[in-house]
């Protein structure tokens, strides 16, 4: 099912909270909106399952508008043929887990083949031996799983699920991904995610929806938004990694990045006709440093703050130049704090937001 949004606007007495809102998701892909707490993730989510009203726009699924202000249509919820899956599950205490499922598919008034149709459910979840328990007698990964049996017992062609695994601690998590990404694709469902979790966001999704302050700030998938960023705000929410503004500069046949007052970095593989003195930013990932104990020819020097074991690797965040700017690096060696280390930016693999035109980034 293709979903699109055209200029979803919404305000809550003064605030807008959506902004005009444009967005299209293709057919039986995984999309994620990702941004900070109170941008809009939630609101837009709500406005697309009918449970909120936006103030103007049009949402289409399959070309056909469900929802228009201005042509007054206005699809029901229970009519629009979407699942919903919530952060705190929102199971009925006193039911057992098939009537928790079934009970959402009696309020649907589709009362025939319930009962097979809540056992695929279950059984899609792999919660076929549970059938009686109550949900305080489950985990909340169990819990969990109910939530989302009772959101797809309907065969919904679009799912719907706001942060659904932020209760759950972080073995249950990354197990839970790994079944909602499959019974998605399985299912052949339509999915939009909402998280605040980059990592999530990034490891689950086809496409990738950054948003901040009831905007879109960019969309595309997830290596592609982690590569090349189009603004800062972006980079800055997007993995780890420095945002440096400097100048590109020519000397002869040579072009030169130049960061901070006194850091130049060789620029070796670009097509870029500069002019002298660009100015430029960039994006430092810890992957695009090189750190060494040693000094080597064309390395600067920096000096260790903190190091993080990462199992197959360390990430060493150091602080160099006048402006003590900090950067984060992978090193397979152990660094100690305040030890003086060297290091050069790979700068023909950085990315610049700035000058867009004119520099290659491969
Ligand atoms: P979070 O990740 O914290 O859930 P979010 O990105 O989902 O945040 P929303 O819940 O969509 O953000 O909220 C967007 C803005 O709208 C926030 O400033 C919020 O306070 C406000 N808001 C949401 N619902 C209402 C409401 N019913 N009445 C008034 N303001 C609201």
């Amino acid at each position: 099912m293709k979903i699109e949004l055209r200029a979803i606007q919404k305000s809550f007495g003064s605030l807008e909270a959506l902004k005009p809102f444009s967005l299209t998701i293709p057919s039986g892909t995984f999309v994620s909106l990702l941004g900070p707490s109170g941008c809009g993730k939630t609101t837009l989510l709500r406005i697309i399952a009918g449970l909120e009203e936006a103030d103007s726009g049009t949402i289409k699924m399959n070309d056909q508008i469900i929802y228009s202000n201005e042509k007054n249509i206005h699809l029901p919820p229970q009519k629009r043929g979407i699942g919903m899956v919530f952060q705190d599950f929102a199971l009925w205490p006193h039911m057992t887990v098939f009537e928790n499922v079934a009970y959402s598919l009696k309020a649907t008034g589709k009362k025939k083949g319930l009962r097979e149709k809540v056992d695929q459910a279950l059984e899609n979840v792999q919660l076929g031996d549970y059938r009686e328990r109550y949900p305080h007698q489950l985990s909340g990964g169990q819990q969990q799983r109910v939530a989302i049996a009772r959101a797809i017992a309907n065969d919904p062609a679009v799912i719907l699920m706001d942060e659904p695994l932020s209760a759950l601690d972080a073995t249950l998590r990354d197990e839970m991904r790994i079944l909602l990404q499959s019974l998605v694709k399985r299912l052949n469902m339509t999915a939009i995610y909402v998280t605040h979790d980059q990592n999530e966001a990034m490891s689950m999704s086809d496409y990738v929806v950054v948003m901040n302050a009831g905007t879109l700030l960019q969309e595309g998938t997830p290596e592609d938004i982690y590569r090349y960023p189009q603004t800062k705000e972006v980079a800055a929410f997007i993995g780890k990694g420095t945002i440096w503004d400097g100048h590109l500069q020519t000397q002869g046949d040579e072009t030169y990045l130049k960061v901070e007052a006194d850091l130049c970095f060789p620029l070796t593989n670009n097509t870029a006709k500069i002019i002298h003195n660009e100015p430029c930013t960039i994006v430092v990932r810890p992957e695009h440093v090189r750190l060494s104990q040693l000094m080597f020819n064309g390395a600067q020097t920096g000096v260790i703050e903190s190091v993080s074991f990462l199992g197959e690797r360390y990430e060493v965040t150091f602080r160099v130049g006048q402006k003590e700017k900090r950067l984060f690096a992978y090193s397979y060696e152990r660094f100690t704090p305040g030890q003086q280390i060297y290091f050069t930016i790979l700068a023909d693999s950085i990315h610049f937001i700035q000058p867009l035109g004119g520099i290659t980034n491969e």
